[in-house]
């Protein structure tokens, strides 16, 4: 008897948002992949989102890039590399080396990063790489740099339960770092009289937990906390002691502040007087206050200042570097820190310190025994498409992003890469918006296949782990880089043969002449040896000597020292916060994240239940701006930026302000017709930090004036005709499409025909055609089982989606597949609000109404829903208030 392998368990981390989760992957002998909460990492004890629960469905070949190809063509690597470091030996010796550039990614692990970074900066001469990390934090780092004199975080996670009050400003904790808000709904729990303060224009699910909620006007934070200095000092909680002794410049950033008194402040921000003065004062009367933000602060023209305005208030009153306390910024990637670290960002060298500073470049470049090092900070990301479409870059390297889709003004990005004479895209998958411009496609190795380390957003360092074989001839990308620095000349400066060596060579640049010249310094790990790599436990930096515990929570700042001239803190003076240039648009355009998508869904598109919670790209909008221009909840709407429109769903709520529209990020050209938001957004970005205004657009809005709606399900996946708009998704058994014309269908059976890809067949097509009302439905039923269907007709088809979707595979009577929904022994679940166990809204109010739960904990042990990450919970408990009558915010 041949006995089964047992499952290998590995330890690995999240690779999506910066809370940075473990996770502890487990593979069968069939190879099958679970994943769960790794208990013991410090980041989440054992919690998972949704994103984080699904990731063993994202880990299928489907798409996958396999093969490295030349102008579509498959090539053996060694001629892909040939091609790659010649081209650019070559643009370089021709043009000069700012003539080329890396565009890399918060996705990146810190050994790709570093090896990137080094050959980019030390070896080519240039600092023309940047990151899509510039979209997620630049105005972060800009922020902690004017007041620290080095981008440090100073708190830890475990400040969030130890805090009195909490203040999340510009983030939807519960859907973009959700494990953080469940440590957060865990310690309020336990303390009820912890206080929550969301600032945010919309009425997101973080408010699910507010206190407070001030739906202030777009981009008027820094008004918002210049009000707050001068209420702090009005009210007398300056700590005098803290500024006179660690501090600069305080009584400059005071007397800019104090213009904005209550009225002014409100006359800008539109927060009542009641709301914010009940602000002002709790900040003023919480010693342990963490103020904690995220994209909402950092994705505006005037990121860098509201950064600092709010360290402003938290040097004042002396409330940084103790438990409980202090600006805390989150990070929107896994690796956002880790790229910081390296030096990814086109201003920064590597280990922190300053492409400006000659005594820094000195140090690199000795320690790298380079033959030149960048002189100059590189061209940031919205700067370095501009230098592409200019002919002023002629060869870029894009490596783990799609700025096709991720870039403000993206047609002018995609623009620039068709124009530029040589593209090379390192990806894991072969299909997407961006790898359709390379000449050149290196296939990576994902999640599960590649090996290294990241940084979450409390500074903690922690090792991604491979656990898969890597597919066909995917290779990870430092080696990538490196084979290509090989080929350019530089063999012996990059002998690498594992993430290890690379993992070391970094500790050791971070620990040379340090005597607390910088923050990050991780030297206990320049000697590290293999085995020691590969068992590494999450280590928060710094980390100077060895034998640190692994466990420690290591706060910054906590002796008033900084790393400015003087060792002390800065006060940044703000003296007139920008105005928005008024514009021929009538609504301020917000983008952001959804619960369950990440990105442009590359992988979390792979995910049938991550995909069930919200399937198709959309615009939320109030009842009364939606009854200006004329269109109602679920039709399809036009908005219209500068240079482009698209189309999406429209959800009319009064979750915005009147005269705002929030639109996800995620959607592209892969999964809609017509959806990529970022194609209306303009490339302002911040002066300072570079960082582009991603909550702060214009557009106007008019109905899609369509013929026709259709609603599709198929085992196999659709082949979508020309039309104006269709949204396609995974669902359990196969796929799902949204449809709708501006032109009538000529042949509705033609129509159903090409998108099944198979002819008319009446031993399995069953058919419902009321022509005189355009209702025309069709089912391809198989062994009596739902193979596909297809519901048209004039108005947004009825039927009831997520029923649909899980109707194919099953077996049912032909006439309950036409009409689209299920009979009382298959009740419809109604829009999926529990992605994890497949909980539709019906299902929960059934559950509030008919059974009398009144808590998640009663619907959970009634329906299951929320049972799981609790990604759903503040949905569950919006229900809930609804059903009660009770306002959703508190
Ligand atoms: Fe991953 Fe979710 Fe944790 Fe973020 S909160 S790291 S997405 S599991």
């Amino acid at each position: 008897m041949v006995c089964p392998t047992p499952p290998k368990s590995t330890r690995t981390t999240c690779p999506y948002c910066g809370v940075g989760c473990g996770i502890v992957t487990t593979v069968d002998d069939l190879g099958a992949v679970s994943v769960r909460g790794d208990e013991e990492h410090p980041a989440n004890f054992g919690r998972l989102c949704s994103k984080g629960s699904a990731l063993a469905e994202t880990l299928d070949l489907d798409g996958r890039l396999l093969e490295p190809e030349i102008d579509g063509i498959q090539v053996s690597w060694n001629t892909a590399l040939e091609r790659v470091a010649q081209t650019f030996k070559h643009t370089i010796q021709t043009y000069g080396p700012d003539s080329v550039a890396f565009y890399v990614s918060g996705q990146c692990l810190t050994e790709d990063y570093y090896v990137a970074n080094k050959l980019m900066k030390g070896f080519i001469g240039s600092a023309n790489i940047d990151t899509n990390s510039r979209l997620c934090m630049a105005s972060s780092v800009a922020g902690h740099i004017r007041a620290f004199g080095s981008d440090t975080v100073p708190g830890v996670y475990e400040d969030l339960e130890l805090a009195d009050l909490i203040v999340l400003t510009g983030s939807n904790l519960a859907w973009c770092h959700p494990v953080l808000y469940q440590r957060i709904v865990a310690a309020k729990t336990s303390r009820p009289e912890m206080r929550i303060v969301v600032i945010d224009p919309r009425r997101t699910a973080t408010c699910d937990i507010a206190d407070l909620h001030l739906p202030i006007r777009p981009d008027t934070d820094v008004v918002l906390f210049l009000g707050l200095l001068r209420f702090l000092d009005q009210d007398g909680a300056i700590n005098s002691t803290y500024i006179d002794a660690h501090t600069a410049g305080f009584e400059a950033a005071l007397t800019s502040a104090l213009t904005f008194d209550l009225e002014t402040t409100m006359a800008a921000t539109g927060i009542n007087q009641t709301d914010l003065h009940t602000f002002y004062q709790w900040i003023s009367d919480t010693e342990k206050t963490v103020t904690v933000y995220s994209q909402g602060v950092n994705q505006s023209i005037s990121g860098t200042d509201k950064v600092n305005a709010i360290i402003n208030t938290h040097l004042a009153t002396g409330r940084i570097g103790r438990p409980g306390m202090g600006p805390f910024s989150v990070t929107g990637q896994p690796n956002a820190m880790g790229g910081r670290e390296v030096g990814g960002l086109a201003n920064q060298l590597a280990a922190h310190m300053q492409i400006e500073n000659p005594d820094h470049r000195h140090l690199v470049q000795a320690f790298w025994s380079s033959p030149t090092i960048a002189t100059k900070p590189g061209l940031k990301a919205v700067d370095l498409f501009k230098a592409i479409s200019n002919g002023q870059v002629k060869a870029v390297w894009v490596m783990a992003t799609n700025p096709v889709d991720s870039m403000p003004d993206a047609l002018q990005v995609e623009h620039a890469l068709q124009a530029c004479p040589f593209v090379v895209v390192s990806d894991i998958l072969k299909n997407t918006d961006t790898t359709r411009h390379a000449n050149v496609l290196l296939p990576a190795t994902g999640w599960g296949e590649k090996d290294g380390t990241v940084t979450n957003s409390e500074r903690r360092i922690s090792r991604q782990r491979k656990f898969l074989p890597s597919p066909g001839n995917a290779k990870p990308d430092w080696w990538a880089l490196t084979e290509v620095a090989r080929r350019m000349g530089w063999d012996q400066h990059f002998n690498y043969h594992g993430s290890a060596d690379i993992f070391r060579e970094h500790a050791a640049l971070s620990a040379i002449d340090t005597d607390r010249a910088r923050d990050f310094d991780i030297g206990a790990f320049k000697d590290v040896s293999n085995s020691t790599y590969e068992t590494l436990h999450p280590i928060q930096w710094p980390a100077r000597f060895t034998g640190i515990s692994t466990g420690q929570n290591n706060r910054m700042f906590g002796d008033g020292k900084f790393y400015t001239h003087d060792g002390r803190a800065n006060f940044v003076t703000i003296d007139s916060p920008p105005k928005r240039q008024p514009s021929a648009r009538r609504l301020v355009l917000n983008t952001g994240r959804v619960r369950d998508h990440w990105h442009t869904m590359t992988r979390t598109g792979k995910s049938a239940k991550l995909s069930a919670h919200l399937a198709e790209p959309y615009a939320e909008i109030t009842k009364s701006d939606a009854k200006h221009v004329g269109v109602h909840d679920a039709e399809l709407v036009k908005l219209h930026g500068a240079k482009k429109s698209i189309v999406v769903r429209a959800l009319v709520n009064d979750g915005q302000q009147t005269g705002t529209v929030f639109v996800p990020m995620h959607w592209t050209d892969q999964f809609t017709a017509n959806g990529r938001i970022n194609t209306l957004m303009s490339a302002d970005a911040d002066p300072i930090s570079g960082q582009p205004g991603l909550k702060c657009g214009a557009v106007n809005i008019t109905p899609f004036a369509a013929k026709w709606y259709g609603f599709a399900v198929s085992r196999q996946p659709l082949t979508i005709p020309d039309i104006e708009y269709w949204a396609t998704s995974k669902t359990k058994n196969g796929w799902r499409a949204e449809l709708a014309g501006l032109v009538s269908l000529e042949n509705q059976t033609t129509f159903a025909e090409n998108l099944f890809c198979r002819p008319l067949n009446p031993k399995t097509w069953r058919t419902y055609i009321d022509a005189s009302h355009g209702i025309y439905r069709f089912a391809v039923i198989e062994d009596e089982r739902l193979v596909s269907a297809l519901f048209l007709d004039r108005k947004p088809a009825t039927a009831s989606r997520a029923w649909l979707a899980g109707q194919l595979g099953e077996a049912s009577a032909d006439t309950i597949f036409l009409s689209g929904r299920g009979g009382a022994d298959r009740p419809d679940p109604g829009s999926i609000i529990c992605a994890c166990l497949g909980i539709g809204v019906n299902q929960i109010n059934a559950a509030i109404t008919n059974s009398q739960c009144r808590t998640t904990a009663d619907i959970g042990a009634k329906t299951q829903a929320g049972t799981n990450c609790g990604s759903c919970l503040p949905e569950i408990r919006a229900l809930l208030k609804v059903k009660e009558g009770l306002p959703i915010t508190q």
